[in-house]
């Protein structure tokens, strides 16, 4: 690659690269783990089948029935000409930046945040400015405004729940970051359906905020990574800037199909929402037991500190068949929730771990 006439600002730089490694135990990228059920696969099959000897055409280039169905399950009277959807939320995030970013052109979000809002950013040539959060990571309404009125960005970007920390952020703290904002903010709620009871969307600021965006997908709550169905919801405006960027047919008739069939069980996939979160409290009231540090998670995996050293705690459960993420923050870790026999599993093996070791180190972060 060093040979190659390669971009300047991409030399030494690493892509996004959680391990896909074939262990019994994987949670270590935040995806659904039940399979999806068997009404909801008969039902894609059926729509895929609908699909398949009309291939020869291009897609809706609109995906106008797939967005009013998501305006429909989204609620807080949204329109379709509201909402837009891509190749899961990386691209919809991609198109944001692609529009809104840029050569020139400054994003800043607040680290420990989603590790591909800095990729995506870089990528589309702008520069990516990191932003602080308190020591417990959270963020304040105060705190988060000064720093977007000092760095002056075109996009700021929030993620609520919080990835890799997994606390929801209290909608003042989104107000704040857009009344001191000249650009666009961006809101990624991947995980809004994990949320404890009391959290609120940044779905219900929109009204009356034309740069404000709010993105979710598919990939989490309703089970469909592998389908690739990510979407947004802004002003109108906002969706008539990305048909500027995006490529012409960019989401197939088979995804399409697939995320409206799947949509239209929503019922039936995010029943598995409730189970998902008995798992991560559970994960949550059994850390403190082991001497470790859980973070407060709206979300379907649960941060935790206290370890000593957690590249050795990392590669103890994996010997284990435990597969987590190592998020680059030093003396945590972080866990999805499985099913109940993958947080048994976890459970067990952490107990190992830091049974055979001077794991933890006392000290909350
Ligand atoms: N945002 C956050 C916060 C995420 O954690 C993820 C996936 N890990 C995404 C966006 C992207 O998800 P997808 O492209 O599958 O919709």
């Amino acid at each position: 690659m060093d040979q190659l006439p390669l971009r300047d600002d991409l030399r030494g730089r690493t892509p996004y690269g959680a391990p896909q490694l074939d262990v019994a135990v994987r949670l270590n990228t935040n995806e659904n783990s039940y399979d999806v059920p068997d009404d909801v696969v008969r039902a894609v099959i059926e729509a895929l089948a609908g699909q398949v000897p009309h291939l020869n055409r291009y897609p809706d280039r609109e995906a106008t029935a797939l967005r009013e169905d998501l305006a429909a399950y989204l609620g807080h009277d949204l329109r379709p000409e509201q909402v837009w959807a891509a190749n899961g939320s990386n691209e919809v995030l991609q198109q944001v930046l692609q529009a809104f970013g840029g050569p020139g052109r400054t994003a800043l979000g607040f680290t420990p945040a989603y590790s591909m809002h800095p990729i995506i950013t870089v990528g589309c040539g702008s520069t990516w400015v990191d932003g602080q959060r308190d020591d417990d990571f959270d963020l304040d309404a105060d705190h988060v405004a000064a720093q977007v009125r000092e760095v002056d960005p075109d996009v700021v970007f929030l993620c609520s729940p919080n990835n890799p920390t997994g606390t929801a952020l209290h909608p003042d703290v989104v107000t704040a970051a857009y009344e001191a904002a000249r650009g666009m903010v961006v809101v990624d709620e991947a995980y809004a359906e994990f949320a404890r009871p009391g959290a609120l969307s940044a779905l219900s600021s929109l009204p009356g905020r034309p740069r404000l965006v709010v993105t979710r997908t598919m990939s989490k709550a309703f089970a469909l990574a592998g389908a690739r169905v990510g979407y947004l919801a802004a002003d109108p405006a906002v969706v008539d800037a990305l048909r500027l960027v995006r490529l012409p047919y960019h989401l197939s008739s088979l995804t399409q199909a697939a995320a409206r069939a799947a949509l239209g069980h929503a019922g039936t996939l995010l029943s598995t929402v409730e189970a998902i979160k008995g798992q991560r409290d559970r994960i949550v009231a059994t850390l403190p037991r082991l001497g470790l540090h859980p973070v407060a998670s709206d979300a379907n995996f649960v941060l935790f500190g206290g370890l000593e050293d957690e590249r050795a705690a990392w590669q103890g459960l994996l010997d284990q068949g435990v597969l987590v993420r190592d998020v680059g923050i030093r003396h945590h870790l972080r866990v999805t929730a499985g099913t109940q026999a993958e947080t048994s599993a976890f459970l067990d093996a952490l107990a190992d771990v830091t049974s055979h070791s001077t794991q933890t180190t006392g000290a909350p972060r």
